[in-house]
């Protein structure tokens, strides 16, 4: 039970109670399975909701267990995952699976590879339950608006919180438009709505360099072509072949690319 405390540990129940009855149906949000979180969270990462709905289906019908996806070849998964971008976070997955395949999950999971403080913290909240409130972009701005002085936790619902402050910030308190009049549940004591600083107190995001022409995009068009062909002639691209190839998202054979084991 979340003990009231304060306005800002009451704005916690009420956004727990908006949860309750508006929260998406998701299907991550349906498991208290660390895999599944797990991929869940690698396919979310700068990815939209919408996009990584079908992935996470072929990857959990595909790969239930890390056991699983530790049997697989590091190929077949940068296959499942052509078309969601940013490949180092399916190697980083399978190299995961692999480690947790053969050792268990390690007590500290930033041991394990692609898993960061986010990750982390998003493991213990919407896997284990914990009272950890996963921070990344838009938690980080719903936290900076509606509670400046602090995230207060949320006892005994610490995975409710989690989740509706992910929805919060995603469609209501977003960076540039804000619904701060629209019925936002937060709205009554917002220290931000309150002030007219909500889209001031927006975190500052790196801006994106041009995908057109980019290495990403050439790296891509290689990748792409693995996971049809099974090979590819570096010559085509050396550079982007060589860097898929340092990074072991690729294998060499002569000056053939094949797929990564
Ligand atoms: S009232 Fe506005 S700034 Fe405050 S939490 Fe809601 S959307 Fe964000």
């Amino acid at each position: 039970m979340i003990r009231p405390g304060g306005a800002h540990a009451e704005a916690v129940v009420r956004l727990v109670e908006w949860f309750g009855r508006e929260g998406a149906d998701l299907p991550w949000r349906r498991t208290r399975d660390r895999w599944l979180v797990l991929v869940a969270e690698a396919q979310l990462q700068a990815t939209p909701v919408a996009r990584v709905l079908p992935y996470y289906a072929r990857f959990t019908a595909r790969w239930p267990t890390p056991a699983d996806m530790a049997r697989a070849e590091l190929g077949d998964v940068l296959a499942e995952w052509q078309g969601l971008g940013y490949p180092r976070r399916a190697r980083n997955l399978h190299a995961a699976a692999r480690v947790v395949a053969v050792d268990g999950w390690p007590d500290r999971l930033t041991d394990l590879p692609g898993v960061g403080p986010y990750t982390a913290a998003a493991i213990r909240c919407f896997a284990d339950g914990e009272d950890v409130l996963p921070v990344d972009t838009n938690a980080a701005r719903v936290v900076a608006r509606r509670f400046p002085g602090g995230w207060p936790g949320a006892p005994g619902r610490g995975w409710e919180a989690g989740q509706a402050i992910m929805d919060l910030g995603r469609i209501w308190c977003t960076a540039r438009a804000p619904r701060c009049g629209s019925g936002c549940p937060l709205r009554d004591g917002c220290p931000a709505a309150d002030g007219g600083t909500a889209v001031a107190l927006t975190p500052a995001r790196r801006p994106q360099g041009r995908y057109e022409g980019s290495m990403r995009q050439r790296r891509g068009a290689l990748l792409r072509e693995l996971a049809d062909r099974g090979e590819v002639d570096a010559a085509r691209d050396p550079e982007a072949a060589a860097s898929l190839v340092a990074e072991g998202l690729a294998g060499a054979r002569g000056p053939v690319l094949v797929r990564a084991r």
